[in-house]
């Protein structure tokens, strides 16, 4: 298979998509003149104004660097050292900050559930936290739920609000890891209050740089006792930005006019073609729903090893033949049906293929 030339957009990660063209007109606007520093600037005082439109709720805002710092100083305003957190097994808070929760909280423990596609149920919540209420063990008090979760699929509003009862029936908070929160958003086509302070989360780490922006992620505190000193908490962990408007501006632009949720729906929609296509291919099977902007299949490893070849870039992140593929904002219906089309071409040829070197054809059809 000749690929004729570059690929221009991938699958491996909304992140390697650019700037959308809202985020980086606002970005220019915001480069015309001087502004003050630190948050000072009526860009940023319009980017808080604007998430407080979007949830109909006077909450506290702050802007961060990334998202594993959001969720990382979120949390830390929500426990002690001796505290535990609760979250699904393959959460990014466990599996992608480099302990991140434990070193800002001082030493709280994160305990891991299980749970089909990647949700949490209350059943699993409350089996974990009735395991252990004893003072030798660190005392449960958050739960950290992804939406859209690490596997592509989204908590419905009642799913929530069947957790938030638990965390309230047990006197916990509730944090949602919301790197993909526009994602899970259009996917659901609900107001963003019914999937967030109305379900009972406390605080939402609030993604836009999957979404179109260049770098910045906001901390949404709805509980806003929870948020005291957090301003102090950032500035420490290095995560208060001193040109803040070059972080700020951008969600203006993303957020003005529904840009975000826009932008959110077509990669949704990318990722529905994808699995449509990927689903009438012969010997493919979907792993998870698809529900959002990602397409989980299980390949033979030849055919992934193949389509690396070609050029195609995309992670196997939870097994070694589990593929993730995730459409971005400015995936086209092309670059899905090229790639999709590649595909097929090798899942056709996959007994042809060559097992990688140093592997037997068995293990690497494991
Ligand atoms: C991308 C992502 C984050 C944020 O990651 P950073 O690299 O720290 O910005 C957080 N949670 C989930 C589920 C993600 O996919």
């Amino acid at each position: 298979m000749k690929n004729p030339k570059p690929i221009a957009r991938h699958f491996a990660s909304d992140n390697n998509a650019g700037i959308c063209p809202e985020a980086w007109a606002a970005l220019s606007e915001a480069n015309a003149n001087h502004a003050v520093g630190y948050g000072g600037d009526r860009w940023t005082r319009r980017a808080c104004d604007l998430i407080r439109e979007v949830f109909e709720m006077d909450c506290d805002v702050y802007f961060v660097f990334n998202g594993s710092a959001a969720n990382g100083l979120a949390l830390a305003s929500l426990c002690q050292s001796y505290h535990s957190v609760l979250c699904h097994r393959v959460a990014h808070v466990e599996n992608d900050e480099c302990g991140g929760p434990e070193f800002f909280t001082g030493g709280a423990k994160i305990r891991c559930l299980s749970g089909d596609n990647g949700k949490l149920t209350p059943k699993v919540i409350e089996e974990a936290i009735a395991r252990r209420t004893d003072l030798h063990f660190p005392k449960t008090r958050a739960i950290s739920l992804t939406q859209a979760t690490e596997l592509g699929t989204v908590y419905t509003p009642a799913e929530l609000r069947a957790i938030g009862r638990v965390a309230r029936r047990h006197d916990l908070k509730v944090h949602m890891d919301g790197a993909r929160f526009a994602n899970a958003l259009a996917s659901l086509d609900v107001a963003p209050k019914s999937i967030t302070w109305q379900a009972g989360v406390d605080v939402l780490s609030f993604g836009a740089t999957k979404n179109g922006v260049p770098v910045g992620e906001a901390v949404v505190f709805f509980d806003r006792t929870l948020s005291q000193e957090f301003e102090w908490r950032a500035k420490q962990a290095g995560q208060l930005a001193s040109k803040m408007r070059f972080i700020t501006a951008p969600w203006v632009g993303l957020l003005s006019d529904g840009a975000w949720l826009r932008h959110a729906a077509h990669a949704n929609q990318m990722a529905r073609r994808l699995a449509n296509r990927l689903a009438r291919i012969p010997g493919l099977r979907l792993l998870h729903p698809r529900q959002a902007n990602a397409v989980f299949v299980q390949l033979p490893q030849p055919v992934i090893e193949a389509l690396h070849k070609v050029g195609w870039h995309f992670y196997t992140l939870t097994g070694p033949c589990d593929a993730r593929f995730m459409c971005a904002w400015d995936t086209t219906a092309e670059d899905v049906d090229a790639f999709a089309t590649d595909l097929a071409a090798l899942m056709a040829r996959r007994d042809q293929l060559k097992a990688p070197r140093g592997q037997t054809r068995s293990r690497a059809a494991k």
